[in-house]
């Protein structure tokens, strides 16, 4: 059975593989997510929802109400100019946005051009569309904040599409307003399309977000309920462009798929927007930091490379000379789950991903006592 081309050059997705290998282990840093509850308001509303016999499809762009507030809050707390509520598009998970996104845009040969290193899906799912990937270098001892060399990377490789990711995965660093109005110059010279993935917005510790789409049209935001809300089971995540075009291709694709993101859950997502959801988000986020901050100190003490990350909830530092799937390896024999840095690209090679989102300090404790011995 010949396997088709578009689906040899896809590899199995890291972060999965590495979660389903620190299962048994007794601290687990894999995945990113984080552990805390979905809010107790979000949970109310959707149990309500299915006693109302809310179970059926909904619009297959998502029920009206809903891209209604996503439209609002992108208008308001983003200043994303061209939105009402027909230019956004609900569906289950942004993993799913980002496929749709990429597969209305991009056919065989053409360029898209994606930070290195960077989460592992984009790369997966540019090959399952048969793009080309021009690679833009970043550096740990940069913090992975993009410099002249990224910016001549991305200026020479003329793209139809740039990938943004900030607050960032795997790297937890956040762009300056000045780094995206730079990225957003050569997007423009370049007639390129930004796909703006803002998953981590709300996680930041300094600094402040900004969003691609506040100054380019030809941008897709993405950004979902996963991270924000601990709502990553529950698959939903949506996309907004004042380009209706970009829209109107990408609804294609899903009214053709996963036909419309599950109802209920739709409908619990309403109260996403209330002060009550969002107070949780705070104190979530307090928590976070409180874990950064530990890391961090702790990781200074070493010869690992760190700068700070301001944002999402993973720490990336680079082992000068260290084989990050080995060490990865001998991690997981002693007890602690990371993933290694190189699946997130070659710039990765000699890191390790650590997602402080669903453990808290004692056990960060423990694995970081872990980490410094093998470092020594
Ligand atoms: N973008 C980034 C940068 C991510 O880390 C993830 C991982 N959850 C996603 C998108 C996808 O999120 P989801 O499909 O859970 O909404
Ligand atoms: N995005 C998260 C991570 O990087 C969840 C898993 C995935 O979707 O890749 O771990």
């Amino acid at each position: 059975m010949t396997c088709p081309i578009r689906l040899q050059k896809v590899t199995e997705s890291a972060t999965f593989k590495y979660s389903k290998l620190a299962k048994d282990k007794e601290i687990d840093l894999t995945i990113g997510r984080t552990g805390f509850d979905t809010p107790q308001i979000i949970r109310d509303a959707t149990k309500k929802a299915l006693d109302e016999g809310k179970v059926h499809y909904t619009t297959s762009k998502g029920i009206p109400e809903l891209r209604g507030l996503i439209s609002r809050k992108l208008k308001e707390e983003n200043k994303i100019p061209g939105l009402d509520k027909d230019n956004i598009l609900v569906s289950a998970g942004a993993k799913h946005i980002i496929y749709e996104a990429i597969m209305s845009i991009i056919q065989r040969g053409d360029v898209v051009a994606l930070p290195n290193p960077s989460w592992v899906s984009y790369e997966s799912i540019i090959n399952l569309s048969e793009g080309e990937i021009a690679w833009l270098p970043l550096k740990p001892e940069k913090g992975f904040i993009p410099d002249d060399d990224f910016f001549s990377a991305l200026e020479n490789s003329h793209p139809k599409l740039i990938m943004l990711n900030s607050p960032n995965n795997p790297t937890g660093a956040v762009y300056p307003e000045k780094i995206i109005k730079k990225i957003v110059d050569i997007a423009q010279r370049n007639e390129s399309i930004i796909l703006s993935d803002e998953i981590y917005e709300k996680i930041i510790y300094e600094g402040e977000h900004f969003s691609a789409g506040t100054i380019y049209e030809d941008t897709i935001t993405v950004n979902g309920f996963s991270k924000e809300y601990s709502m990553t089971g529950w698959r939903l995540g949506y996309a907004a462009s004042p380009n209706m075009e970009l829209i109107n291709r990408m609804s294609l694709i899903q009214a053709q798929t996963v036909s419309c993101a599950v109802s209920f859950v739709q409908y619990g997502a309403l109260e996403a927007f209330t002060d009550e959801a969002r107070e949780d988000v705070t104190c979530m986020v307090e928590a976070l930091k409180e874990r950064r901050d530990y890391l961090i100190n702790r990781f200074k003490k070493t010869k690992a490379v760190i700068e700070k990350p301001s944002g999402a909830f993973y720490v990336f530092p680079f082992i000068e000379g260290s084989d990050d799937l080995l060490f990865a390896d001998s991690l997981m024999e002693n007890g602690v789950g990371v993933i290694p840095g190189s699946p997130f690209g070659s710039s990765g090679r000699g890191c390790i991903r650590i997602s402080y989102g669903a453990t808290g300090l004692d056990e960060l404790e423990k694995a970081a006592d872990r980490i410094e011995s093998a470092l020594k």
